[in-house]
């Protein structure tokens, strides 16, 4: 490359008012003439044209100069000397960046020739940047950054970046004269704390997404209440979710990796359900609800209190049918009018009279799992189907209706529709706060709440119509507890 090295010029890559009229001229003369029309230049230009170094290049340069406005196939006929283009000697150069975009099913290399960069440097970027980013792998839209250095109307592609992942940022530099070296450096994450609570239309998912809020906050937040929760059938429209989480965030301001919810509240069927993040000593997490019992508390295995076991889950010689059958369930003995608990949080399926199962409450605790009560004396007042229960709250009392010899409790837990022993079923057991961390869980409640008041008042009007999303950057306040 000389001094001399030809600036080609493309009204693209210059901002209009670096082309002189001067300049504009000579293009519209290289346009018309490449069209085949005559272009005579205004009495005053000649002059000045002279005036300036203005060289002659080859039909092939200025084909590339001016290709995409009136194709290739256009120039052949013409001669050299009809193609001038205006170039400039010994100019003190500055590096210019300047922002560039795939278009629509353009690939890099398109994208860097319309933005005039010297075919040999194209392909030079091109062979460094296989090492590091395949170039296919770029999408529309992908916002490449160039520098390049000018010297009068002389460009010279300097580097090229781009965020090739939220995380990762590619960089193509000149070498030596015509190389390049490409480069992976890798972005920035900062974490941010916020805030979104939304009304639920349709399913939490949805509303959650209209909300802003991402996939994987809404996953997790699935998760953590899947132990009591069935989003499909518990949920319904109008009722509300809030949550607070920490979310790692690229440069631009995308969610990389997995958020951390810190607080939720679910409020279903007019009952709040708060669960707060606990990271203890050995940095393990879970969630724990207001009182600070772990959500993922197992069920209960026995739902009365003061009780024995009269009668084991399995095979056994039926005390009135008088033949062997299967026992679904374990049979507590307990005087007549015990309270009999819910054996974990969940919605009572059936409360009803139930053949030899007399009085029975049926509740389901997730997708998966149910537990029955029979022989009950009677309900709880008004505890009704659909209604939400949480674990140990009174659902009725021991009786002895139905098929049944004396007051017990027939207690009955089903995993998928099965029936399995309540005393070895396998369910995630969660882990108990000792006296010091409970004291600090209640305080960081408070803190929680507080934090997530703030936040989303700061938030800007809600751009989706059915929540509200607010954000800061993180603050160092430990997590749950
Ligand atoms: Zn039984």
């Amino acid at each position: 490359m000389t001094p001399f090295h030809l600036g080609l010029i493309r009204s693209r890559s210059l901002q209009a008012e670096r082309i002189t009229p001067l300049l504009l001229a000579g293009l519209v003369a290289l346009v018309c003439g490449a069209l085949g029309t005559r272009f005579a230049p205004p009495e005053g230009f000649a002059p000045h044209v002279q005036a300036l170094a203005v060289l002659q290049t080859s039909s092939e340069a200025v084909a590339r100069a001016v290709g995409a406005s009136v194709g290739p196939g256009t120039f052949g006929a013409r001669a050299p000397s009809d193609l001038t283009v205006l170039g400039a000697v010994e100019t003190p150069s500055e590096a210019v960046t300047r922002q560039i975009e795939l278009d629509d099913g353009q690939g890099l290399q398109d994208a860097l020739v319309d933005a005039d960069v010297d075919s040999g440097d194209v392909r030079a970027v091109l062979a460094a940047l296989r090492h590091v980013h395949d170039p296919r792998r770029l999408k529309t839209g992908q916002e490449i950054t160039l520098v390049v250095r000018q010297t009068g109307d002389v460009e010279r592609l300097e580097s090229l970046t781009f965020q090739a992942e939220p995380t990762r940022e590619v960089i193509v530099r000149r070498g030596a004269d015509t190389s390049f070296v490409a480069e992976t450096k890798a972005t920035p994450i900062e974490r941010h704390r916020i805030a979104a609570q939304a009304e639920i239309s349709g399913s939490l998912y949805e509303s959650g997404r209209k909300a802003g809020v991402p996939r994987s906050v809404l996953a997790a937040l699935w998760r953590a209440y899947a132990h009591a929760i069935d989003f499909q059938r518990d949920v319904h429209a109008g009722d509300r979710f809030a949550v607070l989480y920490d979310q790692p965030t690229a440069r631009d301001g995308s969610p990389v990796g997995q958020a951390v919810i810190l607080y939720a509240a679910l409020t279903v069927g007019g009952k709040e359900f708060p669960l707060y993040r606990v990271v203890f000593p050995d940095g393990s997490a879970d969630y724990f609800d207001a009182k600070g019992q772990s959500v993922k508390r197992s069920l209960l295995r026995t739902p009365v209190d003061s009780a024995h076991v009269t009668s084991p889950f399995g095979m056994r010689i039926h005390p009135l049918l008088g033949f062997s059958k299967m026992h679904t369930g374990v049979d507590f003995g307990a005087p007549l009018g015990t309270p009999i608990f819910a054996a974990g949080a969940g919605v009572v399926e059936e409360a009803s009279w139930a053949g030899g199962y007399g009085r029975c409450v049926r509740i389901r605790h997730n997708d998966r799992l149910q537990t029955v009560y029979g022989h009950m004396n009677r309900f709880s007042r008004g505890l009704h189907v659909g209604q939400r229960v949480n674990q140990g709250e009174v659902i009725g009392f021991v009786g002895s209706t139905g098929r049944s010899t004396g007051p017990h409790l027939h207690f009955e837990v089903r995993v998928a529709g099965r029936p399995a022993n309540p005393l070895s079923v396998n369910m995630p057991t969660g882990r108990t706060l000792g006296k010091a961390m409970m004291a600090q869980f209640l305080q960081g409640q408070d803190r929680l709440h507080q934090e997530f008041s703030r936040l989303l008042a700061k938030a800007p009007p809600p751009k989706p119509e059915s929540g509200r999303l607010a954000t800061t950057a993180h603050e160092p306040t430990p997590p749950g507890v």
